[in-house]
């Protein structure tokens, strides 16, 4: 009953979300253990963290020049060299995980399974319809591969007994494709899926420079700044902000929505929000639904009234 966790990583930092993925891993493996798999070049930084995460039997690392830059079939496939003998094989719900595992599931012969928000050893439960539905899902396969929305467990800590660290042989990069470049998008904000704070324009924001007084509240509460779809599409926000079933899922403490009306696609991604204050002009609005504080107004009278109450945090 043995799991294998994909560390997710930037080259020199774990992602903190891979806490999240043991602590998704500990009810599977019922007293078994979990190591992590570490793939790229010049790994020791992030071999280290992850060995110093609570819960952790063994950290192998594949440290190879070929890996610096993975793509999809050579993660596939060093996933597939280490992962025999586990029950379990799991990644977190993000790109390079969603691109890999099921290429590894495919060329192992493993279950697949996405978006999962509960682990236990006969059943695992997943959104489906835009998280309207949870589906509770019994794998029959030996070994089953999971991408884990990380958001819906809370991660273990680090501690003082280090895991072991042993190398891994490292596969002969893939070549049928190749990563030419990454570019990231600099943010001083905090990363939405990591924020205590959210603070959402919708449409009824309407236009670019009212955003800029949204993302000003933002600013001042320290929080990070999210938007509805429909608010991307009309320019007013960049597309890495947006939320819900083909944006970002979020987790916050206060997620406030200004100016978004609750569509069902926009709830499938603040529904582990722990509170949600709306603002909306439309009593009628959906998102009233599921809001623990509603304000019935317009959200350009409620902004000034905002900045000048809630103290920074
Ligand atoms: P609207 O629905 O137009 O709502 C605007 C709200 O602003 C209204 O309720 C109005 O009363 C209010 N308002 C206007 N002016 C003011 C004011 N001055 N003060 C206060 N309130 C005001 N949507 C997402 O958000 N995320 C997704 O990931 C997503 N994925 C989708 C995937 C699919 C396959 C599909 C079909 C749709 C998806 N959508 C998604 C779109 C979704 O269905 C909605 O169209 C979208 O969420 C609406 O965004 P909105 O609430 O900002 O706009």
């Amino acid at each position: 009953m043995n799991a294998l966790l994909l560390a997710a990583h930037d080259g020199q930092h774990l992602d903190p979300a891979v806490a999240s993925a043991v602590a998704a891993a500990l009810p599977l493996v019922q007293g078994g253990c979990v190591d992590i798999l570490v793939a790229g070049h010049q790994m020791a930084t992030v071999a280290a963290q992850a060995a110093a995460l609570a819960g952790i039997g063994t950290v192998y690392v594949a440290d190879a020049p070929a890996l610096a830059s993975l793509n999809a079939e050579t993660l596939a496939r060093q996933i597939v060299r280490q992962c025999a003998g586990y029950r379990w094989v799991i990644g977190l719900h993000n790109l390079q995980a969603r691109a890999a595992l099921p290429r590894a599931a495919a060329l192992a012969q493993a279950a697949y399974l996405s978006d999962v928000t509960r682990t236990a050893p006969d059943a695992l439960e997943r959104p489906a319809y835009a998280g309207a539905v949870t589906t509770r899902v019994q794998p029959l396969t030996e070994a089953v591969f999971l991408t884990i929305r990380a958001s819906a467990f809370a991660p273990v800590q680090a501690t003082a007994s280090l895991a072991r660290i042993e190398a891994a042989e490292a596969v002969q990069a893939d070549t049928r494709s190749r990563v030419t470049g990454t570019e990231a998008v600099a943010s001083s904000r905090p990363d939405l899926g990591r924020a205590r704070l959210i603070v959402s324009g919708g449409r009824g924001v309407g236009s670019v420079e009212n955003m800029a007084k949204v993302e000003a509240l933002a600013d001042h509460l320290g929080a990070a700044v999210g938007a509805s779809r429909a608010a991307v599409d009309a320019g007013f926000a960049p597309n890495a902000v947006q939320i819900g079933q083909t944006g970002k899922v979020v987790a916050p403490q206060l997620y406030l929505a200004l100016g978004i009306s609750g569509a069902i696609q926009h709830l499938a991604g603040i529904k582990d929000a722990q509170c949600i204050v709306a603002i909306n002009k439309d009593a009628e609005a959906p998102i009233f639904q599921i809001a623990d504080y509603g304000v019935v107004g317009d959200l350009f009278e409620a902004l000034p009234v905002l900045q000048a109450g809630l103290r920074p945090q």
